[in-house]
């Protein structure tokens, strides 16, 4: 029987990322991974994928603007989906071949099919020629991810009415798409297909989108989606789904007992996603997994069976691949009997639409309740130069720092860029920064990150130099 250090269940963005750390500190590691793709989630169907269809439809959407720009471009232009799609499955392929490598460079043993545990130091691996190996460990990791949610009521056929995974490879551009949920996932493969000529409805059951994130960024990125063409349904509670050949029709309620009637050709389901332990027989190893069907660890990631954890989706937290990430590289540093720490009020979210709309640390509306008092400080994009000059004018940056020590608490943006430009307020939260501390860093000239150092002013002092 192969013996390891380390057995890791799962290779998303926690599974491999720990792999690496492990084999990086000396251990003797094997990932199991069941389907024949590494990766997770995010490589094969979440954050590369959509990010791929993001930026091939956001080409297509910056050709209305061209004309602004001096450009005139004579002929059709035309959306070809299939080739569209093609390209994103490619970039998906090369970037899953792209950790098939990083597991041979670290001398990672990769093995294929379904992990589940036969005690709590023996992992049976279910291959899909109906064979089956069993490995033992020393340490086990589970980062099994997670998988779409659903409503009960709702039968997702992944023709009609599917999942974000059904929504990466659709071979039309649905005339009318209805959205189930305005959160992240929604929304961006929302924007997708708006841009691509879709009809597109948003039914949300809270009172407003993305309603983790600031209200003023939901406020702002509701503005600018309704100026493109998506429709709102918010406060607005889903009834039923049903398909009736082509034809998809969603009923809501809104909280006065109103019902809205949607027809669509396709429903996107988009309702979050939950943690995914089937078949991985937890019970065999006495790892305790909670009423929501996440395996339940401590402070560090460590389940109630002292030598197995858990890491990623399948945990507590924000459901990201970053936040994944870093948990994947903790277990392996304790492991090695080091003491990493994560700091989870510091990993950033970030919805990338366009406008992009990007956060780190508390928002307002959290502050508020927790009685903290704070200053605000923010700073319109179409206020800078750089914005002006791209004509990416929709957006702000927003700081709040304490009241009384100035210190940065939180860092809300959405506009040009803000995926790329959080990192600041990353770094400047990691260090403890003020507000005063990021207004007086040279900002090079002109940038959109001029803006943060404008927010940071406005929150120092009211002085913000360009309104
Ligand atoms: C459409 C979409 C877009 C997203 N965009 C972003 C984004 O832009 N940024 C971001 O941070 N996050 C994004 N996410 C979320 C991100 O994908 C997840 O947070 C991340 O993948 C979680 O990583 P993980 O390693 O915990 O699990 P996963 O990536 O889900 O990987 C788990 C792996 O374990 C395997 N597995 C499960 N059970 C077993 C078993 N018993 N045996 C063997 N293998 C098993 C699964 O097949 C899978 O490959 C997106 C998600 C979706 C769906």
């Amino acid at each position: 029987m192969n013996s390891f250090d380390v057995v890791i269940i799962g290779s998303g963005p926690g599974g491999y990322v720990s792999a690496i750390r492990c084999a990086q500190l000396g251990f003797k590691t094997a990932i199991i991974e069941k389907y024949s793709t590494l990766g997770g989630t995010c490589l094969n169907v979440g954050c590369i994928p959509s990010k791929a269809l993001l930026s091939s439809s956001h080409h297509y959407a910056e050709l209305a603007h061209f004309a602004d720009h001096g450009i005139e471009v004579s002929g059709e232009v035309k959306v070809n989906l299939e080739k569209m799609i093609a390209r994103k499955q490619a970039v998906v392929d090369q970037t899953s071949g792209g950790v098939k490598y990083l597991m041979d460079k670290n001398k990672i043993t990769v093995l294929e099919g379904l992990g589940s545990f036969v005690d709590a130091t023996h992992v049976a691996i279910a291959k899909a020629d109906g064979t089956s190996e069993t490995v033992e460990a020393k340490n086990i990791i589970i980062a099994t991810g997670s998988k779409p949610s659903n409503l009960p009521f709702i039968k997702i056929d992944k023709e009609r009415i599917i999942t974000s995974t059904e929504a990466l490879k659709l071979k039309e551009v649905p005339k009318h798409l209805v959205i189930i949920g305005g959160g992240v996932i929604g929304i961006e493969l929302g924007q997708v297909y708006l841009r691509l000529g879709a009809q597109v409805s948003v039914v949300e059951f809270m009172d407003r989108i993305i309603p983790g994130m600031d209200a003023s960024l939901s406020k702002e990125l509701t503005k600018v989606l309704k100026k493109q063409g998506m429709k709102f349904y918010v406060s607005h509670k889903v009834k039923s789904v049903e398909r009736n050949g082509d034809a998809v029709t969603v009923q809501a309620e809104n909280a006065k007992g109103e019902t809205i009637t949607l027809q669509g050709d396709y429903s996107l389901v988009s309702v979050g996603r939950r943690p995914y332990t089937d078949g991985l027989n937890a019970d065999k190893a006495g790892v305790k997994i909670s009423d929501r069907g996440m395996v339940e660890v401590n402070d560090h990631l460590q389940t109630n069976v002292p030598n197995i954890y858990a890491i990623g989706d399948v945990v507590r937290g924000a459901m990201l691949a970053h936040k994944a990430e870093e948990e994947g590289a903790m277990v392996a540093e304790i492991l090695a009997g080091q003491k990493p720490h994560i700091d989870y009020n510091l990993i950033p979210g970030v919805v990338y639409t366009w406008p992009e709309v990007a956060a780190v640390g508390q928002t307002e509306e959290q502050l508020k309740a927790s009685g903290v008092e704070f200053k605000s400080g923010t700073f319109p994009f179409k206020a800078l130069g750089r914005a002006r000059a791209s004509g990416d004018l929709d957006g702000f940056v927003k700081i709040l720092a304490d009241a009384k020590t100035d210190e940065v608490l939180g860092v809300h943006m959405i506009g040009a860029r803000c995926a790329d430009l959080i990192a600041e307020a990353v770094v400047a939260m990691e260090f403890k920064a003020s507000a005063e501390d990021i207004s007086r860093m040279s900002h090079a000239h002109p940038t959109f990150a001029e803006a943060i150092k404008e927010a940071a002013l406005a929150a120092t002092d009211n002085r913000a130099l360009h309104v």
